[in-house]
């Protein structure tokens, strides 16, 4: 089976890094923190013991083989020869840039370059590729093994075949592949982060409480999880670069973060991932 280079083993590159595995795929992880590698073979084992759990029916998940068929590594030289590339380091335009200049001397004209992103130009990476129609935005949704949809961007440059191609390795994931145009925060963030950023104005000018905000739409509309609980398993740090990216790029202050937003993550409640947010989590990740 061809083989995936995956860039950042946060929150999403070891979901998607699980989710390739358990597809059969074998996956180069990559991080530049060695703290993050050191702890990735164990959050690894953690979550596909999870995915195994919630998802019993689905028998992708009962293949012992998931966690050997992921090497880790500080090197992304290791990416040579890889097929695919999926890019899911932090939400930050001047990061992103960076790590995709020191792509285009690893690997050439060869593999499709997937970037996982919330809000990012794709074009704008894109331009930075050795072959920019080889370049696409494939935004995966949290968590990855068990959310069916996966938002495709087609940049100024991204060519027919690489959208064939991406749709092709998205079905080959079990997922259902929505091809939209670039533009910032594309359909999917553009709406979740309006939603999430207002219900943050309406705990801190107190008219509600995070549980009762949350109730209304899982309740009242009938989602799986309300703006405030998205918020948590995101990433509150996340949200907070997501909405600057769509101020910036959209030069409209309907984006303007809320405080509250911007003082919790100062704080370090990032959401679950630090084991606190608008609620509070027994286990981080
Ligand atoms: P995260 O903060 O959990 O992880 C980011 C990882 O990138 C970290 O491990 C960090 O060490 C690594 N990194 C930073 N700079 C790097 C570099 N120069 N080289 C290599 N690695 C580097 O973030 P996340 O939640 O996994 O988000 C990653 C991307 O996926 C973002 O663009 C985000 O917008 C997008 N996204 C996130 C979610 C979500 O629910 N969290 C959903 C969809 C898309």
């Amino acid at each position: 089976m061809s083989v995936v280079g995956i860039i950042g083993s946060g929150v999403m590159g070891k979901d998607v890094a699980v989710t390739c595995a358990a597809s059969g795929y074998n996956v180069v992880l990559y991080d530049h923190d060695p703290g993050v590698l050191g702890a990735a073979e164990g959050d690894i084992r953690t979550l596909v013991r999870r995915y195994r759990m919630t998802a019993p029916e689905d028998p992708r998940w009962r293949d012992k083989g998931i966690p050997d068929r992921i090497r880790i590594t500080d090197d992304m030289a290791e990416f040579a020869g890889a097929d695919r590339i999926i890019e899911n380091v932090v939400e930050d335009a001047a990061v992103k840039e960076e790590v995709h200049r020191e792509l285009r001397e690893v690997c050439g004209e060869g593999p499709l370059i997937a970037v996982n992103t919330s809000c990012v130009s794709i074009t704008r990476l894109a331009a930075l590729a050795a072959r920019p129609e080889s370049v696409i935005g494939m935004h995966f949704m949290n968590p990855v093994p068990l959310i069916e949809c996966v938002e495709l961007v087609r940049g100024h440059h991204t060519s027919d075949e690489t959208v064939k191609r991406a749709e092709g390795f998205v079905d080959s994931l079990g997922k259902r592949p929505v091809v939209v145009r670039d533009s910032p925060g594309f359909v999917s963030n553009r709406l979740s982060h309006l939603f999430m950023n207002e219900a943050a104005f309406l705990v801190q000018e107190r008219v509600a409480d995070p549980e009762q905000i949350d109730e209304i739409f899982t309740l009242g509309y009938g989602h799986k999880m309300g703006p405030l609980a998205t918020a948590d398993l995101i990433g509150l740090d996340t949200v907070v670069d997501s909405l600057r990216v769509l101020y910036e790029d959209l030069q409209d202050p309907k984006f303007r973060c809320c405080p509250l937003l911007k003082k919790m993550v100062d704080a370090g409640l990032t959401g679950r991932k630090s084991g606190q947010g608008f609620y509070t989590y027994g286990v981080s990740r």
